[in-house]
């Protein structure tokens, strides 16, 4: 005789006993199934009883099921923004710019529209490789709106860095020593491919062509994989071109900046016409 595999499905398809509700105490039937070519089989469970105890206990036991599911999802993506944020190294006073944060200073409305498009577009923007260029005097919060941004996409759980170009420079060249953690390759690789790069002050780091190098690698390879950029600067083109060149690099200079034009919507803010300057 043939033994039947033990499979832990042996109850379905068998007789369960005997079950009352224990509610109204009508006799529940053992479920089946009717395969298609017309046998029915017996399953492992029981029908749920229509009266009215048994109907909203199972109505409890179905809301508390998608409730669990509900607070384990939010629970993973709460999670992820928590380490989005913290590799997205946006930490101390900058925890708090975020677009809701933003007091919009006069003749600005236009560059904060455009931040929130820019978010609400974000999947858009990023398959054509689009970026910002925020660009204005000092203090007129570029770098918050900036910072706003990469919040508010952090919460739609991208991946995002936020540095100054300087502090992009000295991680590299740390790595480079040995006097900070990590490999310059990991580092490079993490500006490389994050889904949005935020650089803030553009032109305010330190010129040598080791850092030329380095700062047209992270846009160069960006814009070839077409991962978008937010660049904040104080400076207009030509003089972030002379920041670039201070060895007289110009044509690198003017090459970089060329590209991120290229890469990015033109953000002036404070009411400036960077055109013009
Ligand atoms: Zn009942």
């Amino acid at each position: 005789m043939e033994q039947a595999m033990k499979t832990g499905l042996e109850s379905w398809f068998q007789p369960l006993p005997d079950k009352q509700c224990p509610f109204c105490g009508h006799m529940l039937r053992q479920l089946t199934h009717t395969v298609a070519s017309g046998e029915t089989y017996l399953l492992g469970i029981y029908e749920t009883c229509t009266c009215a105890a048994a109907q909203s206990e199972q109505a409890a036991a179905m809301a508390a099921k998608a409730e669990a599911e509900r607070k384990r999802v939010e629970d993973t993506r709460a999670s992820t923004v928590h380490a989005l944020m913290a590799a997205s190294g946006i930490r101390g006073r900058y925890a708090s710019r975020t677009l809701q944060t933003y007091a919009v200073p006069p003749g600005d409305e236009r560059a904060l529209k455009v931040a929130l498009n820019y978010v609400l577009k974000f999947e858009e923007q990023r398959e054509k490789g689009m970026g910002l260029y925020l660009y204005g005097t000092c203090g007129v919060g570029k770098t918050h709106l900036a910072y706003g941004v990469a919040h508010a996409l952090i919460e739609q759980l991208h991946s995002v860095i936020c540095r100054s170009a300087t502090d992009i420079l000295l991680e590299l060249r740390g790595q480079m020593d040995g006097t900070a953690n990590g490999t310059e390759y990991e580092t490079m690789l993490r500006y490389l491919t994050c889904d949005l790069l935020v650089i803030d002050d553009l032109g305010k780091q330190q010129v040598t062509d080791w850092s030329m190098a380095q700062l047209s690698t992270i846009f160069d390879g960006r814009c070839q994989d077409m991962l978008p950029v937010i660049v904040t600067t104080n400076y207009s083109d030509a003089e972030l071109i002379e920041r670039l060149a201070l060895r007289s690099d110009k044509k690198t200079a003017a090459s970089i900046v060329s590209r991120l034009h290229e890469m990015t919507y033109d953000v002036p803010m404070s009411g400036q016409d960077y055109r013009s300057r």
